[in-house]
């Protein structure tokens, strides 16, 4: 059997450092089994992909030289690669899982799912779909197709039994299907979801082994299902264990930086970020932790991938990273690199107007913009709050600035500087308290310098985000009570208490 593995991330946020974990091992076990890696883009929820996010998959495994010989950008022999472009396929699997009565339409409202789910948390129950319209008599489907109702396609998952599969890390995983709902198959905007679009291409595309991370487990039941109702055999399966957070809980944006690019930008080699993450899922037959990729497409063997979650620990990295810095780049090329890496014209082209008027000297440049070239901010409490206002509260102007730009992915200067007026208003201060002490300090470590809002564009979204996140764990942060809390007064749109004296 040929070995043709793939990812198939979806491009609806920044390029995740799991989409590196998996396209790395991935790599590893077609190269090592001289089979094909493929990249597919999944981008079949149309109201979260994006064209840039796509383009930024493509980048950022490109900087961690984790090429595919298959996908959109490449082409291959089994193409297209993006599923927005494979609709026509997907209608005609939904069509024959209908036909063979192994799917039926749903023509349950999103108002009767929602009553569906309140009552049965009342009842206790588990908040699934109750499958009321399984069996609908034909006359039935037929009239109602006839109103034009919408509607959506269901997989019928058997109601009795259970699923068996082998995982080859974990062994054999056995499902009840009790515990499996009837998965939606096409949403009512006609796009498939998820798992019918997966196994669809998956088998198309003679995917042999599933590489991918444990949060898809629950999912592989569906797939089995599905494998069996068109009559195909499933690939074999290798879920691997989540990244950790230094926390111990699962790798999140919220927490940490999980961008690939916040690695690239903060100046990391992709030879030890790469060798890194390798690290993370695999342990070398002798007891090394320096290799490269080829030595571990050389030994690799399933059987020494890791059980257990990986702790994503930025110690470790720095640490592998100064070894390659040493070993791979001699003193006499050390500052090309590092002027490809941030000292480059296309930077300082959009520098230099920010700094003309502010400096007298050329030896007060780096005076003013030395927090766009590096890691680590001497932070204090002194500075970061302002008078009058504790770390606590300091941490909610951050946190809720953080939702404003998420919540368009907008980090424009205008965007911010909106966020941040809007932000005052929402807690009844004025807009200089926070502008100065809270974000500036935040971002730049300083109350002077270039213009905040431009200077943030320049940062650029992810080294802005981890510079927030850090001031607000450095004020001792936010326990997950007060967050919720947060949380309810952003929903209602006001959260002038928090900033009323006692
Ligand atoms: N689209 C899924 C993702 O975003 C793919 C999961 C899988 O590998 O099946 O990661």
């Amino acid at each position: 059997m040929s070995v043709r593995v793939r990812i198939a991330p979806s491009p609806t946020g920044d390029p995740h450092v799991g989409t590196a974990y998996m396209a790395l091992y991935n790599l590893i076990f077609a190269k090592h089994h001289k089979g094909k890696f493929i990249l597919r883009i999944e981008d079949t929820d149309q109201s979260r992909s994006k064209p840039e996010y796509e383009q930024n998959i493509y980048k950022a495994l490109s900087w961690c030289g984790l090429n595919w010989d298959e996908g959109p950008d490449v082409g291959g022999e089994y193409g297209p690669y993006k599923q927005s472009e494979r609709l026509d396929i997907y209608k005609k699997y939904v069509d024959i899982l209908l036909e063979k009565g192994h799917a039926y339409k749903c023509f349950t409202t999103p108002e009767e799912l929602k009553m569906m789910r309140e009552m049965n948390a009342k009842l206790g129950q588990k908040s699934g779909y109750d499958r009321r319209h399984r069996n609908l008599a034909p006359e039935e489907i037929h009239s109602r197709m006839a109103q034009k109702q919408p509607f959506v396609v269901r997989l019928k998952v058997p109601l009795t039994g259970i699923c068996e599969f082998e995982d080859e890390i974990k062994g054999k995983i056995t499902t009840p299907w009790a515990d499996v709902d009837d998965q939606v198959l096409l949403k009512s905007d006609g796009f498939p979801t998820y798992h019918l679009a997966n196994v669809v291409d998956d088998h198309l595309m003679k995917i042999s082994h599933i590489i991918r991370g444990d949060e898809w487990l629950p999912s592989t039941p569906k797939h089995i299902h599905l494998y069996d109702c068109f009559g195909w055999t499933p690939p074999q399966y290798i879920h691997m264990p989540l990244l950790l957070g230094i926390d111990g809980k699962k790798l999140s944006k919220r927490k940490n930086p999980t961008s690939i690019f916040f690695y690239r930008d903060s100046g990391y080699l992709p030879e030890a970020f790469v060798n890194f993450l390798t690290l993370m899922g695999f342990s070398m037959t002798e007891d090394r932790e320096i290799y490269s990729m080829n030595e571990v497409i050389r030994d690799f063997d399933t059987k020494r991938l890791g059980t257990s979650a990986a702790v994503f620990d930025i110690k470790k990295l720095d640490w592998l990273n100064q070894h390659y810095l040493i070993n791979n780049i001699p003193a006499d090329q050390l500052w090309t690199r590092i002027k490809e890496w941030g000292f480059n014209d296309t930077l300082m082209s959009k520098l230099m107007p920010l700094c003309h008027t502010r400096i007298k000297t050329f030896g007060e440049f780096f005076e003013l913009c030395d927090f766009f070239f590096v890691n680590h901010l001497p932070y204090s409490e002194k500075f970061l709050c302002p008078k009058g206002i504790t770390p606590e509260q300091t941490c909610y102007i951050l946190q809720t600035i953080l939702w404003y730009l998420e919540q368009n992915d907008d980090w424009s200067r205008d965007n911010f500087f909106a966020g941040s007026k809007e932000i005052a208003t929402f807690f009844g201060i004025n807009h200089k308290k926070i502008v100065i002490p809270v974000l500036y300090a935040t971002l730049t470590g300083k109350h002077t310098g270039p213009p905040l809002f431009d200077s943030a564009t320049l940062l650029g979204k992810d080294k802005t985000r981890a510079r927030f996140l850090k001031a607000m764990e450095f004020l001792g942060g936010l326990s997950n009570k007060k967050l919720q809390q947060l949380q309810k007064f952003w929903i209602s749109k006001s959260g002038v208490t928090l900033f009323e004296k006692s």
